[in-house]
């Protein structure tokens, strides 16, 4: 199994590059703000419990989104690895990834980030509000207060695997294609 973190501020290309690593390396994406948004539209207790985070920028609770990654994983018994996107995003939902993981005798592999200055964050995220659907992205306040939960809590998640020695970073500016040379390079080299 190979299984990969991919990290980065709201905006930085997470799901842009997921998308292309899924085709490359066959791994299930698991994105917990995919997932989100589907518990949303099917306006379920846990969606509905979500939204009211989600729609002011803030994290939803941990317990929320370790639940719905633990059945994730249940439910894809048969993955060749998988990729999280957009999660772990607090310490304690890493803890509790590496939990899970052991239970099925395997861990995390790689943890890349994506490094985007924060001007082109906030540019990139009004830009696709213009076309996405997604409220979050339409109002620049929530955008950063969705870059100030990233610095406050999500960020420290870097450190906690910086003792593991699986963290790289790559620059999330430039063509898409470019950041994928880069961010595939990463991937090999782990790979081998
Ligand atoms: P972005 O990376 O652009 O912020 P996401 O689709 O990953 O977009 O997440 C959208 C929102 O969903 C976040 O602002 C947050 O409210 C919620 N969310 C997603 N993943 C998590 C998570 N792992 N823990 C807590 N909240 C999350």
């Amino acid at each position: 199994m190979f299984n990969l973190i991919l990290f980065g501020p709201p905006g930085s290309g997470k799901g842009t590059q997921s998308q292309k690593l899924i085709d490359k390396y066959g791994l299930k994406h698991l994105s917990t703000g995919d997932l989100l948004r589907s518990e949303i539209a099917n306006q379920t207790p846990l969606g509905l419990e979500a939204k009211n985070f989600m729609d002011k920028g803030q994290l939803v609770p941990d317990e929320v989104v370790i639940g719905m990654i633990s059945s994730a994983l249940d439910n894809n018994p048969d993955a060749r690895g998988f990729l999280f996107d957009g999660f772990p995003r607090t310490e304690a939902q890493a803890e509790a990834l590496d939990k899970l993981l052991k239970l099925k005798k395997t861990g995390i592999h790689l943890f890349l980030g994506l490094e985007v200055s924060e001007e082109e964050l906030v540019r990139r995220l009004l830009e696709r509000g213009k076309t996405s659907g997604r409220s979050d992205d339409r109002d620049e306040n929530v955008i950063r207060s969705r870059i100030v939960e990233y610095h406050n809590k999500t960020s420290p998640v870097a450190d906690y695997y910086a003792r593991f020695d699986k963290v790289r970073n790559v620059k999330g500016e430039g063509s898409i294609d470019e950041i994928f040379e880069a961010v595939s390079a990463e991937v090999d080299s782990k790979l081998k």
